[in-house]
């Protein structure tokens, strides 16, 4: 884990802190287990009600707690993209098979490895294959560290059946629906899901729609990665396309080029104090310019926000220096 990732952490805000409790270290043994085991009975699952939101053609939106879930309906049965929290599995199968006509669960495809994303492949998993690129297999599958604790690895039913490095694409309910991975934006297992017929993306968390996101540095996750990876997307979206956000709601492609827009120009604020010679504190304490404000009501506040961006554009600084001067 890098420095980055555990100052980012350590600074978050309360909100945000008991949501990375289960988004990062869900499922986590030893003391961070217990802080996540914490967590989650703090939060009371039961009063959770699962929202249905069509967004078009075969796809709807469903909004529990957590990443937002995309589901395809129809003649061939149920696809899902992301499925939240085990606790929320039964009202989750409950919201998508009151949609209609979509008969049984038959994938399920994990955008990310993160808990919030995939905490209910323990329960689907055993009634579907779950597909997702190779390195969210391999961090589901394997000990990971977040804010130096170790996650130990996930049950075997709640792990990707079929990976793939690139992309993949599934021919489901009348249309190809595409599975392509983004590297190092979010986090280093990131993928994108184009459903080509009806114009809907899933975003997954590349996409926090109306705030500052929250990116993972400590499981490859990258801002300038996010910026790259968000305008290659968008030249794949098209103009009449409903994006659906990993968190927020559901969004145009006009919306998730002023997130772009956001990305560049406040990483570019903060690269400019950095060259100008600026501590980390320094910045933060200036803050960002006014019309930044509204991005940071959200997970990630605006010092988090600037910490974020300030860790990551020094791990890139370090990473391409010659050897030994790494570091100012
Ligand atoms: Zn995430």
């Amino acid at each position: 884990m890098g420095r980055g990732t555990k100052s980012a952490l350590a600074a978050l805000p309360a909100v945000a802190a008991g949501w990375m409790a289960l988004a990062v270290v869900g499922g986590a043994g030893g003391a961070g287990g217990q802080r996540a085991a914490v967590a989650r009975q703090q939060r009371d699952f039961s009063k959770v009600e699962i929202k249905v939101t069509p967004a078009a053609g075969k796809v709807y939106m469903l909004e529990g707690a957590g990443g937002n879930i995309g589901a395809s309906v129809g003649e061939d049965g149920i696809l899902l993209v992301d499925d939240q929290f085990e606790p929320l599995a039964p009202k989750i199968r409950a919201a998508v098979e009151g949609i209609g006509g979509g008969g049984k669960l038959k994938f399920v495809i994990n955008t990310h490895w993160h808990g919030d994303h995939t905490g209910g492949n323990k329960v689907f998993g055993l009634e579907a294959p779950i597909l997702a690129q190779t390195n969210v297999r391999r961090r589901l599958s394997t000990e990971q560290s977040a804010r130096g604790e170790k996650v130990p690895p996930s049950p075997k039913q709640a792990l990707p059946v079929i990976t793939f490095d690139q992309a993949l694409s599934v021919h489901w309910n009348g249309e190809e629906i595409k599975v392509v991975h983004f590297p190092h934006g979010h986090t280093d297992g990131d993928s994108v899901v184009f459903f080509t017929g009806s114009h809907v993306v899933h975003m997954g968390d590349d996409f926090f729609a109306g705030q500052f996101p929250f990116v993972d540095l400590g499981t490859g996750g990258s801002v300038q990665g996010l910026i790259d990876d968000v305008a290659k997307a968008l030249t794949q979206v098209p103009a009449d396309a409903k994006v659906i956000p990993g968190h927020g709601p559901l969004s145009t492609r006009a919306d998730l080029e002023r997130f772009h827009a956001m990305l560049v120009a406040s990483t570019d604020v903060v690269r400019r104090r950095m060259q100008a010679g600026e501590s980390l504190e320094k910045i933060q304490a200036e803050g960002l310019p006014p019309e930044f404000a509204p991005w940071g009501e959200g997970f990630i506040d605006t010092k988090t926000w600037i910490l974020t961006i300030h860790d990551s554009l020094a791990k890139d600084a370090a990473a391409s220096a010659p050897a030994g001067h790494g570091r100012r």
